[in-house]
């Protein structure tokens, strides 16, 4: 049997298993996939001794930057992102690292609920590893402009820095944006201790913008419930993201696309 995992700490949360196992008894995949529990001091220890024999592993927090630095390869995504959060080993053995979560979140949006990010006004939210691993592939889109605001404004200009030579990127802080847009996704991780990153109301026009939050949780998130207050025209939360970014690992590792449909509707 084909071996692949999830490695993180901790991990029990993760649906990754779950999700595998849904898109392997689609497509007819003999493949097993299990979660790994990493010590916070000893990830690649675990890695490799995981990948002397599975083909493929899915990293999740903490270890997406270690990862990214223990690969041989990178794809051009996990290049830019400096993260990694897939591994394929290749038949001589060395390790290929992707970083699918910002084509994950693409595709979330724009095939799953119906929004082309062509011509868009986009306001990211959050300088953290999350944010950066989503520019490129946004970038890609086509957007007329993204803007990236941070709390540390030291940060988003860092990382507007880093992308400039990919499209119409600029950064700025929280309070300097007020004029709507069209689109804003809450990177920050705010949401997990109940927090609300600190923009302007103004930048959501009702009956409008879109609003989209990486989190996801059983609840609408604090962010995508003070986006509904402000009248946002649809408020999404990240677990189409997390199977679509799921779906491209799957393809990388199996040659096959899974239809994602499905196991969202059986994760909800
Ligand atoms: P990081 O720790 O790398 O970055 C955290 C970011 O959040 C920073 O920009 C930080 O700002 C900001 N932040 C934290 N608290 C607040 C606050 N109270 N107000 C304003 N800004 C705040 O985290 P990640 O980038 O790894 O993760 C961010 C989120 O994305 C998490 O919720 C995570 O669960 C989610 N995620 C979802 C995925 C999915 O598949 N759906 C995949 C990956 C991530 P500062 O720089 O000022 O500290």
């Amino acid at each position: 049997m084909d071996r692949y995992a999830v490695i993180g700490n901790p991990i029990g949360h993760s649906k990754s298993p779950q999700i595998h196992r849904l898109f392997a008894e689609q497509t007819g995949e003999q493949m097993s996939y299990e979660a790994l529990l990493a010590p916070i001091d000893d990830f690649a220890g675990t890695l490799r001794s995981f990948l002397s024999d599975g083909l493929g592993i899915n990293v999740t927090v903490p270890f997406k930057e270690q990862a990214w630095a223990l690969v041989d390869q990178h794809t051009s995504a996990a290049q830019r992102a400096g993260a990694v959060n897939t591994i394929q080993r290749q038949a001589d053995g060395s390790l290929l690292g992707d970083n699918t979560d910002g084509k994950g979140l693409v595709r979330d949006i724009q095939h799953n609920a119906g929004l082309s990010l062509a011509g868009l006004k986009i306001l990211l939210v959050g300088a953290g590893g999350a944010a950066r691993g989503v520019i490129q592939p946004i970038l890609a889109a086509g957007p007329a402009q993204l803007c990236i605001v941070n709390r540390t404004v030291s940060k988003a200009e860092a990382l507007g820095a880093l992308f400039i030579d990919l499209g119409p990127v600029s950064a700025a802080g929280f309070q300097w944006i007020e004029e709507p847009v069209d689109l804003i996704i809450n990177a920050t991780s705010a949401s997990l201790a109940g927090n609300l990153p600190e923009i302007s109301p103004k930048l959501i026009r009702p009956g409008h913008t879109w609003c989209y939050d990486m989190m996801y949780a059983n609840e609408p998130t604090p962010f995508n419930r003070w986006a509904a207050e402000q009248g946002a025209e649809r408020c999404l939360d990240g677990l189409g993201m997390l199977v679509e970014q799921a779906a491209e690992a799957f393809l990388l590792w199996r040659g096959v696309r899974p239809e994602t449909a499905p196991v969202l509707a059986a994760l909800r």
